[in-house]
This record gives C-alpha cells, sequence and structure tokens, in this order.
C-alpha cells in the first residue's frame, strides 16, 4: 500500500517549482513534478508571441528569496522569465524530480489505501500520498467557436502556440482579441504585416507603460545592495496595491482612486489618438478594473497607421481567405491571429478530472455549487490535496505573491503533518465555508459587484455571474492569513 511518491506536483511553472522549493525545505525529497510540456517554465516555455513580456514590473515579478538583479527592463521580456525559471530550476536542484512530456489525465483518492492514483498519458499510473496541482490559471487556450474556422486556409496562430519561425512580413494579418496578450501583440504584428486588421469585440483599458532599460549601475547595485531591490519591490508592490487592489477591491470607499485611473486611461489615449471615431471605438463602457487593465505605450498608437484597421463589426463567419462581418463586409486574409486568451472556468478549474473521497468530481461540485477553495488551496472531501490555481487564489498583483503566499500555508500545513506524526490531512467544511463568506463578503465592496461590469466580458467572472477568481485582500493579509490560518481548520490522520 506504499505509494510511489510521497508528493507528485502538477505543473513544472513557477507555482509548481514554488511548492517544490517549499517541499524540499522541509526535507521531503520523494517528489515527482510532472509537466505536459517538454520544458519548465509552465506560461514562460509555452508563451513565446512577438512582444511577450510581464506586465507586472520584473521587480516583483520573480520569487522575493531569489531576486533577480540582472532584469533587463522595468518589464523583463518573455525570454529572460523562461531564462531565470531555468536558473531557479538548477538553483533548487529541482529538474531531477521533474518529468515532462507527460499529460495528467485524472486522478483519484483511494480511502483504503490512502493515496492518490493519478492518471497520465499511455495507461500509465502513478500513486502519491500528497497530490498537489500547480497548472496555472492561464493553460487551457481559448479556441473561438466561430462559423467556418476550420474551413480557413491560411496560417492560423493562437498567441499560446506560436510557430517562432512564422515570418509576418508582407502578410495579410488578422488578430482577434484585445486583451493583455493582443495590446502587446498588435503592435508587433503592425511591424511586419502588409495589412493588418484587429477585430475587437470589448476594448480594454490601457495605461501608460513606465518601461525602460535598466541601466547597468542600477542592476550593480541590486547585485551588491539585495535590500535596494528589495525596497524597490516594496515600493513597486505598494503603488501597484493601490491601482489594483484598493481601486478595484475597495471601489466602495475609494471609488476616487477608480476615476483617477481611468482619467489616466483616457488621457493617454487622447494623446495618442487623434482621429475622434477612432478613439470612441478604443474606449471601453465598464469601469477601469472589471477586467485585467493594461500596460502600453505602443497600443493606441498602432491604430494610427494607415495599414492598421480597427474592426468592431462583429464576425459572421470565416472562409478560407477571409473574414466577413455581420454587415456583409469580407476582410481578405491569409494569416490569422488568435489573441483569444483562456478558458478558466469551463476547462482550468480544475485542469484535470479530480475525484476525491466518496466519489466526488471536484468540477462537478464546483459547478453545481459554488466555486470555492479554503484559502485558495484546499477542498473538503479532497484528502491530501491542494490546488494551487483555485477560486480565490490569484491576489491579482504579482503571480509570485501569491505563490510565495501559498509556500506559507504548505510550510504550516506540513509542518504540522509531522509535528503530530499524521500522513493525512482535509480541510473541514466549516473552515471552507467560512472562508468562502469572508470572501464572498469583501467582495461586496468591489468594483466586481459596485462598478458597471456588465459589457465587459471578463475572465474575472464565471458562469454564475460571481467574480470567484481573485482574493479580495491586500498582499500582506494574505500572507498573514496563509502564515497563521487555525491549525484545526483541517482534520489529520494516520494511516489505517
Ligand atoms: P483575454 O484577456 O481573455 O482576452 C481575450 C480576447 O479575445 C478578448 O478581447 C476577447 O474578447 C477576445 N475573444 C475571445 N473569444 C472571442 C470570439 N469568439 N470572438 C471575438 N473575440 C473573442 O486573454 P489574453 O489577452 O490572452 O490575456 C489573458 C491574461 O493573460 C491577461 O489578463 C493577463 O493576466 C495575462 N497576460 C499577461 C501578460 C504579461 O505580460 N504577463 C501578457 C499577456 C497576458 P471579449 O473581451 O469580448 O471576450
Amino acid at each position: 500500500m506504499t505509494p510511489q511518491h510521497e508528493v507528485v506536483i502538477i505543473g513544472a511553472g513557477f507555482g509548481g517549482m514554488g511548492a517544490a522549493i517549499q517541499l524540499k525545505e522541509l526535507g521531503i525529497e520523494d517528489l515527482l513534478i510532472l509537466d505536459r510540456e517538454n520544458d519548465l517554465g509552465g506560461t514562460w516555455h509555452v508563451n513565446r508571441y512577438p512582444g511577450l513580456a510581464v506586465d507586472i514590473a520584473s521587480v516583483t515579478y520573480s520569487y522575493s528569496f531569489e531576486p533577480n538583479p540582472y532584469w533587463s527592463r522595468v518589464f523583463a521580456p518573455g525570454a529572460e522569465l523562461k531564462k531565470y525559471a531555468e536558473h531557479v530550476a538548477d538553483k533548487y536542484d529541482l529538474r531531477r524530480h521533474m518529468r515532462f512530456d507527460t499529460v495528467v489525465h485524472g486522478a483519484r483518492w483511494d480511502q483504503d489505501a490512502q493515496h492518490w492514483i493519478i492518471g497520465v498519458g499511455g495507461g500509465e499510473v502513478i500513486t502519491a500520498r500528497y497530490l498537489l496541482s500547480a497548472t496555472g490559471f492561464l493553460s487551457q487556450p481559448n479556441l473561438p467557436d466561430i462559423a467556418g474556422i476550420g474551413s480557413f486556409a491560411g496560417t492560423i496562430l493562437h498567441s499560446a502556440d506560436w510557430e517562432e519561425t512564422t515570418d509576418l512580413t508582407g502578410r495579410k494579418v488578422a488578430i482577434i482579441g484585445t486583451g493583455a496578450t493582443g495590446v502587446q501583440l498588435i503592435p508587433q504584428l503592425a511591424r511586419k504585416a502588409e495589412t493588418l486588421t484587429v477585430f475587437q469585440r470589448t476594448p480594454i483599458w490601457v495605461v501608460p507603460k513606465v518601461d525602460f532599460a535598466i541601466p547597468a549601475a542600477v542592476q550593480t547595485l541590486f547585485a551588491r545592495v539585495p535590500a535596494a531591490q528589495r525596497a524597490a519591490r516594496s515600493a513597486y508592490t505598494t503603488l501597484l496595491e493601490a491601482i489594483m487592489v484598493t481601486a478595484v477591491l475597495h471601489y466602495r470607499q475609494a471609488g476616487f482612486l477608480n476615476k483617477i485611473a481611468t482619467a489616466a486611461a483616457r488621457t493617454h489615449l487622447f494623446a495618442q489618438v487623434r482621429d475622434r471615431s477612432l478613439r470612441a471605438k478604443l474606449v471601453p463602457e465598464y469601469s477601469f478594473g472589471c477586467k485585467r487593465p493594461t500596460f502600453s505605450n505602443t497600443y493606441y498608437p498602432t491604430f494610427n497607421q494607415d495599414h492598421v484597421h480597427l474592426e468592431t463589426t462583429p464576425i459572421a463567419r470565416i472562409e478560407p481567405g477571409a473574414i466577413v462581418t455581420s454587415d456583409g463586409v469580407r476582410t481578405e486574409i491569409d494569416t490569422l491571429v488568435l489573441a483569444t486568451g483562456f478558458n478558466i472556468w469551463d476547462t482550468n478549474f480544475p485542469a484535470l478530472e479530480m475525484i476525491g473521497r466518496e466519489g466526488r468530481d471536484l468540477g462537478k461540485w464546483w459547478r453545481e455549487n459554488r466555486f470555492q477553495a479554503y484559502q485558495g488551496l484546499s477542498v473538503p472531501y479532497f484528502p491530501n490535496y491542494l490546488t494551487l490555481a483555485s477560486p480565490y487564489a490569484y491576489s491579482g498583483m504579482s503571480y509570485f505573491d501569491t505563490i510565495e503566499s501559498q509556500m506559507k500555508h504548505l510550510r504550516r500545513l506540513f509542518g504540522e503533518l509531522r509535528r503530530n506524526g499524521a500522513k493525512t490531512f482535509e480541510v473541514t467544511e466549516q473552515a471552507n465555508t467560512e472562508f468562502l463568506d469572508q470572501v464572498t463578503g469583501r467582495l461586496g465592496d468591489s468594483v466586481f459587484y459596485r462598478g458597471n461590469c456588465a459589457s465587459s466580458r471578463s475572465y474575472y467572472f464565471n458562469q454564475h455571474g460571481e467574480a470567484a477568481l481573485l482574493r479580495p485582500t491586500p498582499t500582506r493579509t494574505a500572507y498573514r492569513e496563509q502564515n497563521t490560518f487555525p491549525i484545526d481548520a483541517y482534520t489529520y490522520g494516520r494511516l489505517n
């Protein structure tokens, strides 16, 4: 009845690596990290589209315990993140735990054996005492179900499946999607394409991006005086917190901050686009913050170029060589770029079939009840399981704050298992319900419920209209709560 591994982690991105670092620090070496891709890095391995960069300043978008003084820009390009992931894997000796090209289909809790049975591609079965899924929030690409898309005869590129050798020079390109990815991609596509048509269904709020190359002297300072980089990190987190957390989560009390952010985005647009009718098309109707706002200095000016056209008439169908809008206009194209994002609520929560105690199916249960997870990590009826990409888990700020606060939770939970000699844990229904009440109560003041989000089509909202993605607490509170949750939020057991 002894499982093959003490811990299996699904996902070799920053979330899975953070969890592995924490468990190794606790002395757990028998851990296996599975990933469906052929290398580590998660999002930063998969996404390779031109213009890819972080949209949270790099000084913050990294593990606080593993600062990188050598980011080349305030917002580092994606390739540097991939390199950083490799550095972390080497330094913390994670590679030997990793197994790639391994698709996990699902997992089932074996109550008799008190371990997880994990089904992977090729019919193989792996068993583990503890299972952690770190499959990320944005890992299941959304492919739009547009009539005729299958008949398109040209090149189709999804932002998360970019063919790097593709040269778009002289091509007639269309892009569908104006989210954070579209905002990064569109200026890059315009540089190469002969014509670029941007099909926008919902505009996005865009604010100026304070981005520049970090001088070598500053990099040296960060390398020699880590406290200087820590201070920069802390200052940026505070600023971001004011914009992203206070203006969004405390919309009722601090609506003026939201108004300032809206004014900044409107002024940015006004300064960069002189054509009044074009400007009108680019202004969202929904409140700032309903959808993740984005930063760019090059997005708006792209639409001033003669070979770039913004199309807001809905798409009716796609033909082998064209996109046809509902007014009957045909736009001939040879390349279709899909910046259509990811499916969180249908295919990502959870990203695999999870069957817990008494046959409970996590995906079904979440959909039939409310999306919920205690501290954004654990669910009743799922013993010895932590799901890192969960409802109410993501702080909305640097993803590393979410990862590191979850690492604190792991340390406390696995520390308690060791202290009392237990082998199983399961969150109590009471702790889970109290947490759900707490987060939904806090969200009552947020822009999601107090603002005008009806037209935003934001992935922050699930199919029931609940904004069940973000953890509505300041970063410091998230750390404190993950560090000090009541030990009796879980029940603990020894082996039968
Ligand atoms: P997204 O925000 O979900 O945007 C998807 C876009 O595709 C939206 O404009 C959406 O329009 C459009 N779309 C989807 N299906 C469509 C259809 N059938 N017809 C027409 N339009 C359709 O996805 P994303 O831009 O990939 O960004 C997702 C998240 O990734 C971001 O919020 C951010 O957190 C992250 N990201 C981060 C970075 C970074 O620098 N770190 C960069 C890129 C992305 P509607 O709005 O009308 O649905």
